[in-house]
């Protein structure tokens, strides 16, 4: 029995969490919840927003999975995905976008995985404002352990999974220092993967080739705001944020998430689609080494995905977001 902390988050958190755990009670999946939250909700209850149960129930079972947290715009309180991913060195965000039966998109035959550094760049926090002159300076920190860290794990994830070629997106031109860190740290990472295609490619023209010939990228390695923004577009052209896994992973702790926020917007209605969810917990029994119990579920999900009155308004069906995890019980 693996022990799992479950954050619900905020928003459509709860709901899209509960359609997850029905689904593994209904599978038999070994899994045990420990439920700790933070963010609003538990900062509204006890005016703590990461309270110190979840970090204890972290740190002892090393894999959470997560649901949305609410983070406010401009002023409030320091995004807790941020803090958690460099607090515990989550340096690798892991995001596979692939194209799926039932799911319409412009698109067919993509199938890549890309890796953001999650803790360095411009997200590093560093940030500085002279109210005198009116200037904000935000620093863009690449440390050479750090770009040796990601990507090497994007390499070794290449070797373990049979793929073929790793992509570096970066600006190494306009960047002299920064970029070509990142680019060296590729170079050198690619020496000891020699049967692993290697190429680099600027991010304005990534930008373009992702969405002229996705299908062309394999595996994607790049810094934290390239892979933010590169992220949710490969997840556009698979389908949108509501399908798309996601996960943080360090070397000893890896927090599974979907990829979309809180939709306020919809909370609380049964419109929610649950899938990138789903998806990211899918991850995370791979993780686990419970790879039967995963191409199970999964295979109910796409049986699911196919029968469009099944799915839920974002895909075009009807179905609430209990509806349609129902449909993946009864394909089970
Ligand atoms: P969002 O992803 O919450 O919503 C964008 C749009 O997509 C909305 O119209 C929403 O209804 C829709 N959508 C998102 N997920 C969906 C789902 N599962 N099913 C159906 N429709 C879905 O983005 P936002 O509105 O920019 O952000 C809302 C809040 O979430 C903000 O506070 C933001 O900081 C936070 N956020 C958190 C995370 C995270 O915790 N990992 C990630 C992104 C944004």
């Amino acid at each position: 029995m693996h022990l799992i902390t479950l954050i619900p988050g905020d928003g459509i958190g709860p709901e899209i969490t509960k359609a997850v755990t029905d689904i593994f009670t209904a599978a038999q999946v070994p899994v045990q919840w420990e439920e700790q939250n933070a963010g609003q909700t538990t900062f509204d209850q006890s005016g703590e927003l990461i309270p110190q149960a979840l970090l204890t129930s972290l740190e002892k079972n090393r894999v959470a999975l997560k649901g949305p947290i609410t983070t406010p715009v401009g002023k409030g309180f320091r995004s807790i995905n941020v803090t958690l991913r460099q607090k515990y060195d989550l340096y690798q965000n892991v995001r596979p976008s692939k194209t799926t039966d039932g799911i319409k998109t412009r698109y067919e035959g993509i199938d890549l995985v890309l890796f953001r550094e999650n803790t360095e760049g411009l997200y590093s926090g560093l940030e500085v404002y002279d109210e005198r002159l009116g200037i904000a300076d935000s620093f863009n920190r690449i440390t050479k352990e750090g770009s040796r860290k990601i990507c090497r794990a994007a390499f070794a994830y290449a070797d373990k999974h049979g793929r073929k070629k790793v992509t570096l997106a970066h600006k190494a031109n306009i960047l002299k220092m920064a970029g070509t860190l990142m680019l060296n740290a590729c170079k050198e990472a690619s020496n000891e993967f020699p049967h692993i295609v290697f190429e680099d490619k600027i991010i304005d023209n990534m930008c373009m080739q992702l969405v002229g010939k996705p299908e062309q990228f394999d595996v994607v390695v790049t810094t934290n705001l390239f892979g933010d923004i590169l992220s949710d577009l490969c997840a556009g052209l698979v389908g949108g944020l509501g399908v798309v896994a996601g996960a943080n992973i360090g070397d000893d702790m890896a927090i599974f998430e979907a990829v979309h926020g809180s939709a306020p917007d919809i909370a609380g209605q049964g419109k929610a689609n649950p899938t990138a969810l789903l998806r990211s917990a899918l991850m995370m029994l791979h993780h686990l080494g419970e790879h039967q119990h995963a191409d199970r579920i999964e295979k109910a999900l796409e049986a699911t995905l196919k029968t469009k009155e099944k799915c839920t308004g974002d895909l075009g069906g009807t179905a609430s977001t209990s509806e349609f995890t129902q449909s993946i019980i009864a394909n089970l």
